[in-house]
């Protein structure tokens, strides 16, 4: 088994550990983007959000929540951003979910941006039609 949130779950790989619990490992990454960068990673395989069960998924980014609660004040970010990649069109590069915690500085390097896409009434109406659940 060659996954590596597996093998830092098992201990087979150490991790900067921030919060353990029978479901999640909250770690820091180890590469990380902004000073602070936080991973929830659960203790169950799964590739991406696809495969997760979805209170599992709730109670991910409810940690997620818990960890930017204390950073904000711990260390006196200006933001933070919580996201999640899927796919490596999204920029997924480890095939374990992870929950990303980024804490944002007014002056760092971390770019989070997108333009727009469609602006047309009909296009966008005729998305919502198919992605209505
Ligand atoms: P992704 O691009 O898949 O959304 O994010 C993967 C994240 O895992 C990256 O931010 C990367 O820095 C981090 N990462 C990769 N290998 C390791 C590791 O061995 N330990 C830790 N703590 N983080 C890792
Ligand atoms: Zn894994």
């Amino acid at each position: 088994m060659s996954c590596i949130f597996c093998k830092i779950v098992n201990g087979e790989i150490s991790a900067r550990k921030l919060y353990e619990n029978d479901e999640f490992i909250a770690i820091l990454d180890a590469f990380p983007s902004s000073v602070g960068h936080s991973l929830v990673i659960p203790k169950a395989h799964v590739d991406d959000i696809l495969e997760m069960d979805e209170a599992l998924a709730g109670r991910a980014f409810a940690l997620a929540a818990k960890i930017a609660k204390k950073m904000k004040p711990a260390l006196n970010c200006d933001g933070i951003n919580i996201l999640q990649n899927n796919g490596e069109a999204a920029g997924q590069t480890v095939y374990h979910l992870h929950v990303h915690i980024i804490p944002r500085y007014a002056d760092d390097n971390v770019a989070i941006k997108w333009g727009t896409a469609a602006d047309n009434e009909d296009e966008i109406e005729g998305i919502r039609s198919k992605l209505v659940l």
